[in-house]
């Protein structure tokens, strides 16, 4: 192969002004280019005077994307010039690589794309040849590219946090249509939320608004009002089932621990509880199956009324949370308020979520009029909790975030592999 071949097709340097003047292939751990940058130059960039000369050259390590895993140092002779007229130097330019800067633009371009999947900054400097500070330069660079439009909110947002750096909790919107990251906050405190929506958007793009969906025990509710007068607060769906169910497993849990560990009472509790969360209309009421625990033959609904006979208030909280749990399932708000009125002798635990569904009886009611969840924010949540595992952990808030919307709003494309 040719050096010229093997700079334009295997290294891919397109600028014509870059010849190739040796490959050195001794060293088993990287292959050293060398190469020269040098065009006519007669008008000064500065001055504009027709009195440019070559004035020596200037030797730079460029770090070209390695090939077959074998880093490529290109040792790059620029040519400098001077300008006679104005006395100023300055060397040749190309796009390969820019001034003062030793990482080649393709090389920052891998890097790029290997930080959209989720690769560990260690882990692309090792495979790129760059150091891990060159990898957070990158990332810092993206920054700005990838801050969020701060013009228009969409109709409907959902809110809710995770835990990012340190034990911290941060606060997350996104755009219950498109699911489009609209904020990240470092925390979670009701002055900042405000502080960040009254410095960003006007009255009328907050009144754009519509509805926002929240998990409600979270203390939302008074920034929502404040900041977004025409938004209607829509319970989450998911907190509300998980409220419901919690109380009954708790209710369970309780009730088992009134039994002996050794007792056949113990065991119906202890090892199926998950049968006792899942619907009472979906339990298997035909096939019996074999319970290891208890060694004998039940139908699933079998096994469950056999708990329930061990308590008559357990009986009633396990019925009264199914039904409840339906109805917010179905979103059927005329079930949920019938279900509401037949709540006595349930657990106190019931009793208390209860409560909080009386207490919060319209946010839950525009949910039900509502297909609005906060559902997509757990993929979103998931794939957070993925880049924090990546990094093991960041230290540097600004870091995070930049990462957060690097693989949220860079697109990355899914690509079958070529066989053709
Ligand atoms: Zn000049």
């Amino acid at each position: 192969m040719s050096q010229n071949h093997f700079i334009e097709d295997t290294l891919q340097i397109k600028d014509p002004n870059i010849i190739c003047t040796s490959i050195d292939s001794s060293d088993p751990i990287k292959q050293v280019v060398h190469a020269k940058l040098t065009y006519p130059l007669e008008n000064c960039p500065l001055c504009g005077q027709p009195e440019v000369v070559r004035f020596g050259t200037n030797l730079i390590n460029v770090r070209m994307p390695p090939v077959k895993e074998r880093p490529i140092i290109l040792k790059l002779l620029k040519q400098r010039y001077r300008c006679k007229s104005c006395k100023h130097t300055f060397s040749a330019q190309t796009s390969l690589v820019k001034p003062h800067c030793q990482i080649s633009e393709d090389t920052k371009q891998m890097i790029i794309l290997r930080l959209i999947k989720d690769r560990s900054v260690t882990d692309i400097a090792d495979e790129l040849n760059v150091s891990p500070v060159a990898v957070n330069r990158v990332i810092d660079s993206l920054s700005t590219q990838t801050m969020i439009a701060l013009n228009t909110l969409p109709k409907t947002l959902c809110f809710d946090e995770f835990r990012s750096t340190g034990h911290q909790m941060s606060f997350i919107a996104i755009d219950g249509d498109s699911h489009q990251l609209v904020t990240v906050l470092p925390d979670r405190f009701n002055r900042n939320i405000k502080k960040h929506f009254l410095n960003h958007y006007s009255l009328k793009e907050r009144n754009e608004v519509q509805q926002i969906v929240i998990d409600f025990n979270a203390q939302y509710q008074s920034v929502i009002r404040e900041v977004f007068p025409k938004a209607k607060i829509i319970a989450d769906n998911f907190h509300l089932v998980q409220m419901g169910l919690q109380a009954l497993n708790q209710t369970r849990v309780q009730l088992m621990h009134h039994f002996s560990s050794d007792t056949r009472e113990y065991r119906i509790l202890k090892h199926h509880w998950r049968l006792f969360l899942k619907s009472y209309s979906n339990l298997e009421t035909r096939k019996p199956q074999w319970f290891t625990h208890l060694k004998d033959w039940f139908t699933q609904e079998q096994l469950i009324l056999k708990g329930l006979e061990l308590d008559p208030t357990f009986q009633h909280t396990y019925f009264t949370a199914h039904a409840l749990v339906d109805a917010l399932r179905t979103r059927d708000y005329q079930r949920f308020i019938e279900a509401l009125s037949r709540t006595d002798k349930v657990s106190s635990q019931l009793e208390t979520t209860i409560k909080t569904y009386r207490k919060h009886l319209s946010l839950i009611k525009n949910m039900m009029a509502s297909t609005y969840s906060n559902g997509p924010l757990e993929g979103v949540n998931r794939k957070i909790k993925q880049i924090k595992r990546t990094a093991y952990g960041y230290r540097n808030w600004s870091h995070f975030y930049t990462r957060i919307r690097i693989e949220f709003t860079i697109q990355n494309k899914k690509r079958k592999p070529i066989r053709k």
